[in-house]
């Protein structure tokens, strides 16, 4: 089967170009080719997180692989059956787990059989979904779609030591169903989590304490609160937003950095909430990036909107027509950009 070509260098030029040709790859069973692997980032080529990627999905498809290696800059991948089972993938270092399993998520609900995925790493990284995000944002949208996944989070995992477990028990989809939200409708929960672990508590009360009161100089006053704490490797916090509407959510998140005021990070949480919930958008615009793929495997029409057209959206999309015969439309409106994602048979 002749290759796709692809060049790492387009668009948005990260490590998200290989993530989504891998899964493509598993699931169409189309081998590919890319050079010039995060050439627009500092350190370019293949980092640990990304060499994980491309070995637990080929692990997962029986795939065989050239170039995957730290640095490499370029990758081939012919991908042979997708099989279900049971997977352990060791980062090594923070890496994060949230982006290794929105890899192989897709492929192994193909698979004819039940999996369970265990993953060490980081599992609440700057630039990249957290293991938050991904179960109380990223999940219920594939559930929507039709995958049948379960998480669990064994223990929290944050830069520079990692050393965080997350579990996935992913069975087979029975089919793939598209999503269309002309309205996000009324914002009917909001729940404000911060969580601390190996570090004091009251870092997480300054934390809610001052989302609540952001919110609350912006006329929102009806909100739950929670506070987790855990003892797991290393030392990390962060403080969450979940805002959940009648046809949709939205989840924003600010994670502790040493020499930052978590006054300060909830401040600016809080702002990307108020920019999302002033929008008419319906999806975040992360989840805005992530959704296209799945949606491409959909038996029919899907449509969403985002408060911004990112490159990462966009790159996205043109990774995803190089596999298959979607039409993947995004338009700049007013109000918000919008995108709708028709497979084509
Ligand atoms: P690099 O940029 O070093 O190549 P990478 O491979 O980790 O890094 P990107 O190509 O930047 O990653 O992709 C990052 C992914 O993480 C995107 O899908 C993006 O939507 C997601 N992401 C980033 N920040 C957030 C956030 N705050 N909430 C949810 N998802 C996020």
């Amino acid at each position: 089967m002749e290759f796709v070509k692809i060049d790492g260098a387009q668009g948005e030029g990260g490590g998200q170009i290989v993530r989504t040709a891998l899964t493509l790859s598993a699931v169409t069973g189309r081998p590919f080719r890319i050079i010039n692997i995060r050439h627009n980032r500092p350190n370019p080529g293949l980092r640990n997180q990304h060499v994980q990627c491309v070995l637990a999905t080929q692990r997962v498809c029986s795939a065989q692989v050239e170039g995957a290696e730290k640095a490499s800059r370029e990758l081939s991948f012919v991908p042979g059956r997708i099989t279900a089972g049971k997977h352990e993938i060791d980062i090594g270092t923070a890496g994060s787990t949230s982006l290794v399993l929105q890899t192989i998520a897709l492929p192994l609900s193909l698979a004819d059989g039940a999996s369970e995925v265990i993953i060490r790493g980081g599992t609440h990284n700057h630039f990249a979904p957290t293991y938050d995000y991904l179960d109380l944002q990223w999940l219920p949208f594939m559930r929507r779609i039709g995958l049948d996944i379960d998480l669990e989070l064994i223990s929290p995992g944050f830069y520079p030591k990692g050393g965080g477990e997350i579990r996935a028990n992913i069975r087979p989809a029975s089919g793939f169903a598209p999503i269309s939200m002309a309205e996000r409708g009324k914002l009917e929960r909001l729940t404000i989590r911060a969580a601390v672990n190996n570090l004091p508590r009251n870092i997480a009360e300054r934390f809610i304490k001052q989302t609540a009161s952001q919110l609350k100089s912006r006329n929102i006053r009806k909100f739950k609160t929670e506070i987790k704490t855990s003892s797991g490797v290393g030392r990390g916090t962060y403080v969450l937003l979940l805002a959940e509407y009648e046809n949709s959510s939205a989840c924003c998140f600010g994670l502790g950095k040493i020499g930052v005021k978590a006054e300060k990070i909830a401040d600016g949480m809080v702002k990307e909430f108020i920019e999302f919930h002033r929008s008419e958008a319906t999806v975040d615009k992360y989840l805005a990036d992530q959704l296209p793929l799945p949606l491409a495997l959909c038996e029919g029409r899907s449509a969403f909107s985002t408060p911004q057209i990112t490159q990462h959206l966009l790159t996205n999309a043109d990774v995803i027509r190089k596999f298959l015969a979607a039409e993947i439309l995004i338009e700049e409106r007013e109000a918000c950009g919008t995108v709708g994602v028709c497979p084509k048979q």
